[in-house]
């Protein structure tokens, strides 16, 4: 059957694919067919991501990258290209957050969160962006937040870094259309990830608040965010760029 979602021949790099939600979106990409790439630092946890996708039965592979080095940036594009020959999908997947009240931030911290969350997204698209033009065109995925929309009142550079990255994208979306690149933002909602379980001990009484203010009454799961990363991988989006797209069981919908 000639589906709008298939992937199959498609090369995709998932930049922290090695778990929580880049994983979650990369399993998706590979069960539609693509050749998977999961990037990120922690090569032995690289290995184990690796397995959970060997059922799917499309190729897939790892390399190390440090979305706050440009070139460790171009060795990860370079690598997937010499093996797949081509890039088509790219998802700025990586991430990092730190929680406190604005006031207690150094600077030094500021600068790492906007670092990785937000010149690490720029870096990775920019540096795709030849590659993306020689097959063609293709498709961005940027990683935003529930904090693109609202602010949160112990993560003001996360804010910060997740409402520039979906101007970013629109940034992008409107210079690239003319090479056929769609670049788009998915906004996901609170997903139980190693990042939130974090938050959950650091901010009390956020597990029952998240589960309360949702109007599907639970959080999410990093599968819950595969749909939506094929969907936007693939030429069933075809006319659509520059958007923001929230996977959040409702979160945003409710006043
Ligand atoms: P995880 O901590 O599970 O994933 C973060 C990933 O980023 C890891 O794979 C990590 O791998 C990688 N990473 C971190 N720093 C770097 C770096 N400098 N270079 C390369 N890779 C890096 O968290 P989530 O899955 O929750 O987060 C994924 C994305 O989703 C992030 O952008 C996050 O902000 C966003 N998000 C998460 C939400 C949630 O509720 N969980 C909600 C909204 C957005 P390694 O350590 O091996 O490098």
């Amino acid at each position: 059957m000639d589906s709008a979602f298939d992937l199959t021949g498609r090369v995709a790099v998932v930049t922290g694919g090695n778990g929580g939600i880049g994983l979650g979106m990369a399993a998706g990409l590979a069960r539609a067919g693509a050749s998977v790439m999961l990037a990120a630092r922690d090569a032995r946890k690289s290995e184990a991501a690796l397995a959970t996708l060997r059922d799917t039965g499309a190729p897939h592979a790892a390399v190390e990258v440090d979305v706050l080095s440009r070139a460790s940036i171009d060795r990860m594009f370079a690598a997937t290209v010499e093996r797949w020959g081509r890039l088509d999908i790219l998802i700025t997947n990586a991430g990092t957050n730190i929680r406190k009240p604005p006031e207690q931030y150094s600077l030094e911290e500021w600068t790492e969160v906007l670092d990785v969350n937000l010149r690490g997204t720029f870096a990775c698209a920019q540096a795709a962006y030849p590659h993306l033009c020689r097959g063609g065109g293709g498709k961005i995925i940027t990683i935003g937040s529930m904090t693109s929309i609202f602010g949160a009142s112990f993560a003001a550079p996360y804010s910060a870094s997740k409402g520039g990255t979906v101007q970013l994208t629109k940034a992008l979306a409107s210079a690239w259309a003319k090479d056929n690149i769609q670049v788009n933002s998915v906004l996901p909602g609170w997903i139980d990830t190693d990042l939130t379980k974090r938050a959950r001990l650091e901010v009390s009484g956020l597990e029952e608040r998240v589960k309360a203010r949702t109007p599907q009454g639970r959080w999410g799961t990093p599968e819950d965010l595969a749909g939506v990363a094929v969907f936007l991988a693939s030429r069933a989006s075809d006319f659509i760029t520059g958007t923001a797209i929230p996977v959040d069981g409702g979160y945003s919908a409710q006043a």
